[in-house]
């Protein structure tokens, strides 16, 4: 590891840019990146101490300190109650050991899991521009088939950012001039395009203060992941729905996908589609065949183009009281 300093942050007010620093919250990614110098910083800056570790009711809204564990975000009796969806798909992720430690913040930031980005033998853009990309050709099962670019197919591995995405929440940042941000959560990750080496859209110093979570979530909610494991497995599809059903029509239609793109994917063509429709098995098919009208395989994934599709069939058909399957 190369060397670097550490420096502590006792307030969230008062941030220090750093030409190549990174802060650090829980590291259970950082960590292992800083360890086979894919990443390296200069200075790690601490951000565990600066007070963003508190969930509360604030106008109907809920915020979410930056720093609140994943394990204590999903087993907070407000989320667990109004954003089940949320507290689903975070315990769906890692270890029980690893969701002690991981931030909700850095479970935003983690970087892809692709096996060619953390071999440093391989050609990949996403850790050396210009370098080129061995998944194209090479073992891309898990890799994307939505809004990837010819120089990266990499797909982003959280469980939360999908269910972040879902229920419109807002990530709320600050940067060290003192400015604030209010970034829609499906719009905090960015598609790969000519620059896969950003994976965001945070500015160098930009830290993430918190999340806010929408004051009316829809009252259906449900997460579910396809891995091939039932524990410490990266989703090969997933899946975050929320929506209201009233007088028959369905209301608030939103749809999360994990495991198919370079960011959490909305799904905004099949929730148009579904959109004050009445629940209807062919009516949910025909919807995310829309939304998986540009998909491309690269091979080895190309069952996903069929695959994602069924789950969200599948989840639509058991919340609207259709049955599962
Ligand atoms: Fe690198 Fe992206 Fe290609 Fe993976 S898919 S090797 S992360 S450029």
């Amino acid at each position: 590891m190369k060397p670097f300093e550490y420096d502590r942050l006792e307030n969230s007010h008062d941030l220090s840019a750093v030409a190549n620093g990174r802060y650090l919250g829980g590291g259970t990614n950082l960590i292992d990146l800083m360890k086979h110098q894919i990443e390296t910083p200069d200075v790690l800056v601490d951000v565990t101490r600066a007070g963003m570790d508190t969930i509360e009711q604030r106008d109907g809204a809920v915020l979410v300190g930056s720093q609140v564990s994943n394990t204590d975000l999903a087993a907070h009796p407000l989320i667990r109650k109004h954003y089940s969806v949320l507290s689903t798909a975070l315990l769906s992720g890692a270890t029980q050991q690893l969701r002690n430690k991981a931030t909700t913040g850095g479970n935003f930031l983690q970087r892809t899991r692709c096996q060619y980005f953390y071999d440093t033998k391989r050609a990949c853009n996403k850790r050396q521009p210009g370098s080129g990309c061995d998944a194209m050709n090479g073992l891309n099962r898990f890799h994307a088939i939505l809004g990837e670019s010819e120089n990266c197919i990499a797909v982003h591995p959280s469980d939360m950012a999908v269910a972040m995405a879902a229920l419109d929440a807002v990530v709320l940042t600050r940067k060290p001039d003192g400015s604030e941000r209010r970034i829609p959560a499906a719009d905090l990750h960015r598609l790969p395009g000519d620059r896969p080496d950003l994976d965001h859209v945070l500015e160098q110093g930009e830290l993430i203060v918190g999340v806010e979570l929408p004051e009316k979530p829809p009252k259906l909610q449900a997460y579910r992941k396809v891995r091939d494991r039932s524990s410490y497995a990266f989703a090969v599809v997933s899946a975050a729905v929320a929506l209201d059903v009233e007088d028959g029509q369905m209301r608030n239609v939103r749809i999360g996908l994990g495991g198919v793109a370079h960011k959490p994917w909305r799904a905004s063509k099949a929730e148009a589609a579904l959109e004050g429709k009445a629940p209807d098995t062919a009516l949910f098919m025909q919807a995310m065949r829309e939304e998986m009208a540009d998909a491309t395989g690269h091979g080895h994934n190309d069952f996903k183009i069929t695959l994602a599709p069924r789950v969200v069939v599948s989840m639509l058909k058991q919340l609207t009281g259709l049955g599962e399957n």
